[in-house]
């Protein structure tokens, strides 16, 4: 069996099809050595190696074998020698799985470094210094990675040694520094790790391998794979590359670069890069990087061949590339190429343009932007004629606006981010502050790029993020940091700007985003190739204008009470769930008509043309109903009636477990003067807009039915009124009166449900609710360690639980549609806007999914994607 293929020096083994077994690095290695693009040579050990390893405890046979033959032919082809010689051949050993997982998992440099090799290398190189500074980083890393010994204490003895010499650069010191501090190091290693660092360069690289596979498994490797949706059983592969040196003095450097610009699309070479340094000081944002257009003075042959290797990668495989690459001496070579990550704004200028020059078709450009991209595009953006107080202005490094209060510490923001919007303010951030990140509104650095780790994963996740305010001075001891003369405590609000990189003082109002034409033409695109159509959920005609600017079809759930609670209007509410005659009840129902009347042809007009949806009143009474002998008694005064007697009957309508008591069809079935007022607002609203010449498509919904009989009673009210109004008006007006399936019961017999139905509409979060037997409401407490431990795969309210819910789904509308043939079958709830949900409505032939107005591009695409 074949463990390893050889990268580079002509004699390239693997491909990019290669990704499962070689990794995304490894395939990204070989691929660029194939067609041309200067790498530097080395192997790869296959990500089945790992799987062996980690599951075996051993490696395969033969495995020793192909790695001591691959590294013969790395020998010879940079004519070092590894661990001897005159020009001692170092490797850096990498990391890398199928999908890419930034600073998840570690690499070493410079290895194969030891006192011998260290003093060859520095008499190969004429550069002492130079040799005993990467001999210092590689005991540095590998103790870190291999050994277990922090990073931090290597640091602090670097420190001293500066301080000793009064100097404060690392290149401020000699190499009989750095040799000393290497023994120094060392030394420390011996009293962290009760070992001796290993001298032979074979035993650094064994173990160097196994910490690779090794990192494979660590909490956060697994954290990071969980978020992402990758799983535990691919494993990484390994790529031992022969060392190119960015640090070999001013003819030498180290960068990255993205082919387009990965926050705006712009079609322009895009990135960092700093002289004389190498690999990691980039991403690590420890020195300030140039602009990638610096490099063009500092190393112009060198540019010239970086922006000649972006177009060729770029056109290789048709998509723009985030590179790494590092010049030693004037010569160039990539040492990475991945597809770009990029902002959801970028994402969809670069499928756009893409498509006008030719490269991808509009079917791939649907395709290459993730529904969930979008919501950065949809997001609000700060109001730009809100007064702000700008604390400072750094890098834009991930966009959107977010208001939170500030905390400075990962931990601290784990635990407040899921009750209260937070800020995560880090001098940097690392890997290990991911659990922090992933719950912050947003993040601010004070040290770092474009493309430090803050950047990097703040955009993955959407989310926005200030980077390198280096003006913000941190005080983490007292958890404040002081800008432009404020002083931030821990818990005070700020808001950040990732779209200008505005630091602003206090919580800023937003305003809603303009789509952009290139938004819009993917959209149509989109629109072309999906069959569900998307409505929104929208109690208002503010709303539904909004709605329908994001291209939203309808309204697939209006819920009528929203409207109860604006101005007084509660009073009459009130009023009607505490009448205690028919006739009492009448005279509320007819102060609420007009209003419910004149809302229904606001909501009519705003969706002209298109179907609206109509729940009638659903929620438990006791939501309505005043609350503390205060609101009592006003209400008394108000109604003329006696406070102790109305507490009585406010008392009357408690309930031990009201959502699954007094609710929905069945307070029109105790009371159907209730429906009968809703229904005959609904008619009398439609019939007035249709008179106006507008085209009016109501769709009542009836909520919370179980039985066939509900549903067939509160249909025959609907349709009395209809008659009515329309007998009345001398007019009529097309409708529908259909239910919502939001309990199991209802989706079990939704044969018999069905010949009273002309539509349905899944109400998936009370189905989810009910078929769980889980409260939405409740379920905060504990859902989140059902998902982390991995008794179920995901939170069920916010991506649909195909397994039990979808089956409900599944089933009731094939037992609906075995009636009605043509029934029509809708979603309301949150999972109409979930990209992974919306896949599943589609493939059980659902008509629509309806979303709140916001996510509706974002299901438009979701519902291409299904499709295509
Ligand atoms: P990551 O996945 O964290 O980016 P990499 O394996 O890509 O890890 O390497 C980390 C850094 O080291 C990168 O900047 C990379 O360019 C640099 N690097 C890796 N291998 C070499 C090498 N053989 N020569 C020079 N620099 C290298
Ligand atoms: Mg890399
Ligand atoms: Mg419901």
């Amino acid at each position: 069996d074949r463990y390893v293929y050889f990268f580079g020096a002509g004699e390239t083994e693997g491909s990019r099809d290669m990704k499962d077994l070689l990794g995304g690095k490894g395939a990204g290695l070989a691929e660029m050595a194939r067609i041309g693009v200067p790498v530097p040579p080395g192997f790869t050990i296959t990500t089945e190696v790992c799987r062996l390893y980690l599951h075996g405890g051993r490696y395969p046979d033969g495995l020793r074998e192909q790695v001591d033959a691959a590294l013969a032919r790395l020998e010879r082809a940079t004519d070092k020698r590894f661990g001897g010689g005159e020009a001692p051949l170092l490797v850096s050993v990498r990391s890398g799985a199928a999908f890419s997982m930034p600073g998840m998992m570690d690499t070493i440099l410079n290895l194969g470094l030891n006192d011998r090799t260290a003093e060859a290398l520095a008499a190969a190189s004429g550069d002492a210094r130079f040799a005993f500074d990467s001999y210092r980083r590689f005991v540095q890393m590998y103790a870190d990675v291999v050994m277990g010994v922090h990073a931090d204490q290597f640091e602090r003895l670097l420190e001293d040694a500066k301080h000793r010499r009064g100097v404060t650069l690392d290149t401020e010191l000699s190499a009989d520094d750095l040799r000393a501090l290497v023994a120094e190091f060392k030394a420390l290693v011996r009293t962290r790790s009760g070992k001796d660092f290993p001298e032979d360069p074979q035993d650094q690289l064994w173990g160097a391998i196994a910490a690779v596979f090794g990192s494979w498994d660590t909490p956060r490797a697994k954290a990071y794979r969980r978020i992402n949706n990758i799983s535990d059983s691919l494993g990484t592969a390994v790529s031992v590359c022969s060392m190119v040196f960015g640090n070999m003095g001013d003819d030498s450097g180290t960068g990255v670069a993205f082919t387009r610009d990965p926050s705006t699309g712009e079609p322009r070479l895009y990135g960092e890069f700093l002289v004389n340094a190498q690999g990691e000081d980039v991403v690590a944002g420890i020195r300030d990087p140039l602009h990638i257009d610096g490099m063009e003075q500092a190393l112009p042959a060198s540019f010239h061949e970086l922006v000649a290797a972006a177009r060729l990668l770029e056109d290789h495989y048709r998509d723009a590339q985030d590179l790494e690459f590092t010049v030693e001496k004037g010569r160039l070579y990539l040492l990475q190429t991945r597809n770009a990550k990029r902002t959801g704004r970028a994402a969809v200028r670069m499928a756009v343009e893409m498509v006008d020059e030719g490269r991808i078709t509009p079917e791939e450009a649907v395709l290459r932007v993730a529904p969930e991209q979008l919501d950065q595009l949809l997001h609000p953006m700060i109001d730009p004629s809100a007064p702000v107080r700008v604390l400072s202005t750094a890098l834009p490094a991930s966009p959107g606006a977010a208001s939170g209060r500030v905390v400075f510490n990962p931990d601290e923001a784990a635990e407040r981010g899921p009750h209260e919007p937070v800020i995560l303010v880090r001098r940097e951030t690392s890997p290990e502050d991911f659990h922090g990140m992933v719950v912050s509104q947003g993040i601010l650095t004070c040290r770092g790029g474009m493309t430090s780790h803050a950047a990097v994963v703040a955009r993955g996740m959407g989310k926005c993020c200030v980077a390198g305010a280096g003006d913000i001075v941190m005080d983490e001891a007292r958890r404040t940091f002081s800008a432009a003369g404020e002083t931030v405590r821990e818990g005070d609000w700020i808001t950040l700007d990732g779209s200008t990189g505005r630091v602003i003082l206090g919580k800023v109002p937003t305003v809603e985003p303009e789509p952009t034409p290139d938004f819009e033409r993917l959209m149509a695109w989109a629109d072309g190739f999906r069959r569900l159509r998307v409505r929104t959920n929208a109690d208002t005609p503010h709303d539904s204008v909004v709605a329908r600017r994001f291209g939203a079809e309808g309204i697939g759930l209006c819920r009528t009470e929203h409207m109860f609670f604006e101005g007084d209007r509660i009073d009459a509410v009130r009023e009607m769930i505490l009448a205690d005659s028919g006739a009492q009840r009448a005279i509320a129902l007819a102060k609420l008509l007009p209003m419910q009347r004149a809302d229904f042809e606001g909501i009519f007009r705003a969706m002209d043309g298109l179907p609206v949806t109509i729940r009638l009143l659903d929620p438990p009474l006791h939501e309505f109903l005043p609350h503390g002998p205060a609101e009592i008694r006003d209400l008394a005064r108000k109604l003329g009636q006696d406070p102790i007697r109305l507490r009585e009957q406010v008392e009357r309508h408690h309930e031990a477990n009201p959502m699954l008591g007094h609710r929905g069809c069945r307070l029109g079935i105790s009371f159907p003067d209730i429906t009968w007022m809703q229904a005959q607002a609904i008619f009398e609203a439609a019939v007035n807009v249709q008179a106006e010449g507008i085209t009016v498509f109501p769709e009542i919904m009836i909520p919370l039915v179980a039985t066939a009989e509900e549903l067939a009673r509160q249909r025959k009210v609907v349709d009395d009124v209809a008659h009515e109004v329309f007998f009345q008006c001398d007019a009529k007006v097309d409708y529908l009166v259909g239910t919502m399936i939001e309990l199991p019961r209802a989706a079990l017999t939704a044969d018999r449900i069905a010949e009273h139905a002309q539509f349905f509409s899944f109400g998936t979060n009370d189905l989810t609710q009910t078929t769980f037997g889980l409260s939405r409401d409740d379920a905060g407490r504990f859902l989140p360690e059902y998902v982390g431990s991995g008794i179920l795969p995901d939170d069920p309210f916010q991506t649909l639980d195909i397994d039990g819910v979808g089956r409900l789904v599944e089933t009731a509308s094939r037992l609906g549609r075995g009636v009605v043939a043509d029934l029509k079958l809708g979603v309301c709830g949150e999972h109409g806007g979930d990209p992974r949900s919306v896949t599943f409505f589609h493939q059980v032939g659902l008509d629509y999914v309806s979303c709140s107005p916001y996510r509706v591009p974002v299901a438009r695409l979701a519902a291409a994607h299904a499709a295509l």
